[in-house]
């Protein structure tokens, strides 16, 4: 009974969207596709001292629990429409709830998304966020389209996060800048949606760039050659890293949220162009070759990157 006090307390946000016809409070949601339109859909978990440590604050979890959400939203070059919030507690905390709460709050409103269900149960602190949003006439991205000669770019630069968590590991001295990037990182929605008229193949780097990058190629059945001088000297890492370790984050270090995407040399200049008019920063990586595995001045690069097993 107290899961209802929960739910209506905490878990009750404004609806946003005319295709809802039945919205939470009856034992499902009813929804309307409108027409020439697909459903996109993923589902993410986050489990405490996996995905985040203990003690790490309400918002914080909120917050990025969605962003990762938002972000494969991006990589799919999908609108988010509707999210489902699974929530397991191991009490009812209300100052724990109250946080986690106004900060969905803000995203949901941020992002116009109506929470539209999910399940509220007791047990070791969990949160599994589904969220389902919108492409038309089937202009999806996918890892799959990579072609030979294709530019390979990412948004921004990695390994920022991954330096904020070796600090908040006492490896390093905190830095601020290098923890919010860990616990507020910013999903690339507009970039995502502006991408779906130029490039072949997309993916969110949330493993690694290198582990995310082979992700594309596998799927795509590619090579890459990589120029990476530029993303390393530029790197805000080396301030408190050495080359080597700087270089390590920048290609393994997870929990970017930047978006990889690769773009044939006749889409590469329109898209240039276009990006120039907004504020994203973008950098080119290297080109896909037909040769399998992935290359630095002719060095083979080890793939590897986060797994849980
Ligand atoms: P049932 O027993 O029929 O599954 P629940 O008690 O689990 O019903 O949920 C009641 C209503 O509240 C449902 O519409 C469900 O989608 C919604 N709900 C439950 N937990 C959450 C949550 N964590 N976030 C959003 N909606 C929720
Ligand atoms: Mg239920």
């Amino acid at each position: 009974v107290q899961e209802f006090d929960v739910i209506k307390k905490y878990l009750t946000f404004k609806s946003y969207d005319k295709n809802i016809i039945l919205n939470t409070g009856d034992d499902a949601a009813v929804l309307t596709i409108p027409a020439k339109t697909q459903l996109v859909t993923s589902s993410d978990t986050f489990l405490e001292n996996t995905h985040f440590l203990q003690g790490t604050p309400p918002a914080d979890i909120a917050y990025k629990s969605f962003m990762v959400n938002l972000s494969d939203m991006a990589a799919m070059g999908a609108v988010p429409q509707w999210t489902m919030l699974n929530l397991t507690l191991p009490a009812k905390d209300d100052k724990w709830l109250c946080e986690f709460s106004n900060q969905l709050k803000e995203i949901l409103t941020n992002y116009k998304i109506s929470l539209i269900g999910g399940d509220t149960t007791q047990g070791p602190l969990s949160i599994t966020i589904t969220i389902y949003g919108f492409i038309k006439d089937n202009q999806f991205l996918t890892r799959a389209g990579a072609k030979t000669d294709d530019s390979i770019y990412i948004s921004n630069s990695t390994g920022e996060a991954a330096l904020g968590l070796l600090m908040l590991q006492d490896k390093y001295p905190k830095n601020d800048y290098f923890v919010q990037k860990l616990q507020r990182p910013q999903a690339q929605n507009k970039l995502g949606l502006l991408l779906k008229d130029y490039a072949n193949s997309c993916i969110d780097i949330s493993d690694g760039l290198i582990c995310d990058l082979n992700h594309i190629l596998l799927s795509s059945n590619k090579g890459a050659e990589l120029n990476l001088k530029n993303l390393i000297t530029t790197s805000s890492l080396n301030d408190y890293c050495s080359e080597d370790q700087t270089k390590n984050l920048i290609l393994y270090g997870g929990d970017d949220y930047e978006l990889l995407w690769t773009l044939s040399k006749e889409k590469e200049k329109k898209f240039l162009k276009k990006i120039k008019e907004t504020t994203v920063s973008v950098q080119k990586i290297g080109i896909i070759t037909d040769n399998i595995g992935i290359k630095e001045n002719n060095k083979k690069i080890k793939i590897k990157g986060w797994s849980h097993f």
